[in-house]
């Protein structure tokens, strides 16, 4: 990305950050153009979305297979049914993909140049109820507490995501889910490692406070073998949970079109701790390209 482009995506994003206290969260009917929605409840029946307590609804174009992010005040729930017994019957593999797009959700909040106290202290909550229950929620679904507390870590997610938004994992999950109907959970469980790996050592410090509130190390830990530790972990739940690392759908001729959409959603809205263009985002799917396989005859060889 070019230095004008940065400089403008880092002003839009300060505007917001600047904005966030004096935004409707939780009083939309201030917003005087909109018309007022009936009352909203969200009974959510995974542990993921956080769509409960956020301002976004998420839809595709069945025409282009654009699949883009629509926030607005207005739907924001005005109360949200917690209830474990509803998520009692998730498979397992819906389990571990839905809790890891709330893990994503607190990560992405978390990292971003837009984060506030609350929304650090809610994100680092649902990292630590993730990495205390997603495994036995996933092994023991009837395990009514493991249930509740992933439904309380997604809430918290998603408390901190409204707010300080999410980034390039979540740009290139919707565009994957678009265009190929990858499950949006699947997409970012695959995804996450990748992008925060590319991150770098901007975001070391940030993951090593995460890392602390999973309880994976301790303060005494040095900041980036802690970084690291939370990366890796991350890398052995999804061994766990049998998510691999590639998602075969992808064709080689579609990611600019792919990479264009994940650029168009992500710049400059999202306060990413590093900045990419649409090029700069192509690398991701080719990382997510399943390697080829060798030949018969090479095989032999
Ligand atoms: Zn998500």
């Amino acid at each position: 990305m070019n230095k004008l482009e940065k400089v403008y995506c880092r002003t839009y994003q300060t505007i917001f950050k600047l904005a966030l206290p004096f935004l409707p969260y939780r009083t939309p009917e201030v917003v005087g153009s909109v018309k007022k929605l009936p009352l909203l409840m969200a009974v959510p029946t995974t542990a993921g979305t956080g769509s409960e307590t956020t301002l976004a609804a998420v839809i595709t174009d069945a025409q282009t297979r654009h699949k883009y992010a629509i926030n607005d005040f207005p739907l924001i729930p005005r109360y949200a049914v917690l209830d474990p017994k509803v998520t009692l019957s998730l498979p397992p593999f819906v389990t571990a993909t839905t809790g890891m797009d709330a893990l994503t959700h607190a990560v992405e909040a978390y990292i971003g140049n837009s984060s506030t106290r609350g929304t650090r202290k809610n994100a680092e909550m649902a990292v630590k109820l993730i990495f205390e229950n997603l495994d036995t929620a996933y092994t023991n679904g009837s395990d009514i507490d493991a249930r509740r507390n992933m439904l309380h870590a997604s809430y918290y997610a998603g408390c901190a995501f409204t707010k300080s938004y999410v980034g390039y994992v979540h740009a290139v999950a919707h565009s994957l889910g678009g265009e190929y109907n990858v499950p949006h959970g699947l997409a970012n469980a695959v995804l996450l490692p990748f992008v925060l790996q590319e991150y770098g050592e901007t975001i070391h410090q940030k993951l090593y406070k995460l890392a602390v509130a999973a309880g994976i190390c301790t303060k005494d830990t040095p900041c980036e073998q802690a970084a690291n530790a939370f990366i890796d972990e991350i890398r052995s739940m999804k061994q766990r949970f049998g998510i691999g690392n590639t998602i075969p759908e992808i064709r080689e001729e579609d990611i600019p079109k792919l990479s264009h959409y994940a650029d168009k959603e992500a710049n400059p809205l999202y306060p990413v701790p590093v900045l990419m263009d649409a090029k700069e985002l192509e690398k991701f799917y080719y990382m997510l390209m399943e390697e080829e396989k060798p030949q018969a005859s090479d095989a032999d060889a």
